[in-house]
């Protein structure tokens, strides 16, 4: 269950409040949550009576209790029934974009990996121009061989911050420790936990409480429900701007890289508040496969696509295989909207970023 708490509660009576809700549970609890001007408290409602809740729901300082008895709460759909929607950049030295409930899917793009200078600077151009709303590049990398590329660190932050400063996209790059949470983002504008790190409990914890945008991707194997919990260490931190995002999960045929599972964006739709995104490169491994499957997850209703783009994939220091040119991309903009029935004017300048790309895809 959560409990939400009355707004403006002075500190006084809000322990207060904590010392009577311990007795009535019969045990310690966790931290309260600070969720914008209220607090609240998500309890595991298990070992809560009929009788203990009319206790918790008659306390002063108890304005609403949502009965949830879900593992996940605070990501739940029964905690907050409209869109959450997650802004993206500070307006000043980017655009500000928006993820999830605007029926507007917004395009994350760039490489895998930052490389050299002028790699990113080339791609952050073209996708910009192509109509992305966000840059992606990896500066550090989780690769699978100590071997292969493992990204340029600090310096690739610094080139993906001077992108920003060239094509005004908010930048969204990797932190893979917590104790590097801090450093990259004083870079980046949205912090990304990958697929191995999904279920690193203290990177959640420090993303969450660092309080930029975290966009928490599926763990190689993980399932609905822990995916979710994990969102929620973030969400439990105070920060409620998460964006899930779909990468494909492990199976055994090796024809792709991972097996994209679509069926879970209107599936999470039902159980969650949080924006839902689908990032086809990593879930076909193949770039022939990731145009349509990026129409597709729009398709299902996703919130946006993340899609690695390279000027020249054939030369990409990382995941070149499945890396998509800018012409290919902007193909993809296109398509979707015109999929979304909207007009597109041939020659119709789409190098504005947001403001001139997301009023145009809205449907309703
Ligand atoms: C990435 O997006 O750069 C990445 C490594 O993806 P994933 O964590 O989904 O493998
Ligand atoms: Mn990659």
């Amino acid at each position: 269950m959560i409990l939400i708490l009355r707004t403006q509660l002075p500190p006084e009576e809000r322990n207060l409040a904590l010392v009577q809700i311990s007795r009535i549970v019969g045990s310690s609890l966790p931290s309260l949550i600070k969720m914008e001007d209220r607090y609240v408290l998500a309890l595991d409602a298990t070992h809560v009576d009929s009788e203990a809740f009319k206790l918790l729901a008659e306390l002063p300082a108890v304005e609403r209790i949502v009965p949830t008895k879900s593992p996940y709460k605070l990501v739940s759909r029964a905690f907050k029934s409209d869109p959450t929607v997650v802004m993206v950049g500070d307006g000043l030295t980017s655009d500000i974009t928006m993820i999830g409930g605007i029926d507007a899917p917004t395009v994350i793009a760039g490489p895998c990996a930052v490389e050299n200078r002028e790699q990113l600077l080339t791609t952050a151009l073209a996708v910009k121009k192509a109509g992305a709303h966000i840059l992606r590049g990896g500066a550090f990398k989780p690769r699978t061989s100590p071997y292969q590329f493992q990204g340029l660190g600090v310096e690739g932050l610094t080139l993906l911050a001077e992108a920003r400063e060239k094509t005004r996209l908010p930048i969204v790059t990797e932190v893979m420790e917590p104790d590097m949470v801090e450093t990259v983002a004083q870079y980046a504008d949205m912090l990304q936990i990958g697929a191995r790190n999904m279920q690193n409990y203290p990177l959640l914890t420090a993303c969450g409480r660092q309080g930029r945008p975290v966009v928490l991707k599926r763990g190689l194997s993980a399932t609905v429900e822990e995916w979710l919990l994990a969102a929620e260490y973030i969400m439990a931190t105070g920060n409620p701007n998460v964006v899930l995002c779909e990468r494909g999960i492990r199976s055994y045929d090796p024809q792709t890289r991972n097996v994209l599972d679509l069926t879970v964006v209107p599936l999470l739709r039902e159980l969650t508040h949080l924006p839902v995104i689908v990032d086809p490169s990593h879930a076909t491994g193949k770039s022939t496969l990731v145009p349509v499957m990026a129409r597709a997850s729009i398709v299902v209703g996703g919130d946006g696509i993340m899609v690695e783009v390279h000027s020249h994939p054939e030369e990409a220091l990382c995941d070149g295989r499945q890396a998509i040119t800018p012409h290919q991309l902007s193909e993809i903009i296109r398509n979707i909207r015109a999929m979304l029935s909207l007009s597109f004017e041939e020659g119709e300048d789409v190098t504005h970023g947001y403001d001139a790309i997301h009023p145009h895809f809205v449907v309703r």
